[in-house]
């Protein structure tokens, strides 16, 4: 038997297009990105967290010389965030990635990112609404990160 799986999200041609809170959310991002740690490949990426208190929290991408020890700007993020607000719930989280400052391809996240988010979303039992795009131009949304990681592996089957 064959199935298949449908995911839904949302796709905006502009930045424009995003309602405001949105928007602001991407431009932290994009603020955060400026000052990632991106010597190796160049490919500067900026992440924004919006709690449920109102705070918002940035990350980037910190890489080192032994690649492995680097860390992405999502889960830089979202530990940040995590440690300093253990009880908050993970409203949504913006992500601008480019190398270019002309980029405009929406950059997805990793794998061990969309498995990290997913531990948080389930943590929550709230959904987390996940935008990613590139220096400008288009951008997705996701309403939920489970959308992001089908067949998740996650606590429940421990
Ligand atoms: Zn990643």
């Amino acid at each position: 038997m064959i199935k298949t799986l449908d995911v839904t999200y949302e796709e905006y041609l502009t930045w424009d297009e995003l309602s405001p809170e949105d928007l602001n959310l991407v431009k932290e991002a994009r603020r955060a990105r400026e000052s990632a740690y991106a010597k190796y490949s160049q490919f500067k990426v900026g992440a924004a967290i919006l709690l449920d208190n109102g705070k918002i929290l940035t990350g980037n991408n910190q890489e080192n010389a032994a690649y492995p020890s680097g860390l992405c700007a999502e889960r830089t993020a979202i530990f940040y965030a995590i440690a300093n607000y253990p009880l908050a719930i993970i409203r949504k989280m913006a992500v601008v990635a480019g190398k270019e400052e002309d980029n405009s391809e929406p950059v997805s996240p990793c794998g061990a990112c969309r498995q990290v988010l997913l531990e948080y979303e389930s943590r929550q039992k709230k959904p987390i609404e996940f935008l990613f795009t590139g220096m400008k131009g288009r951008v997705i949304k996701f309403s939920k990160c489970s959308d992001l990681l089908p067949f998740t592996f996650d606590g429940s089957l421990l």
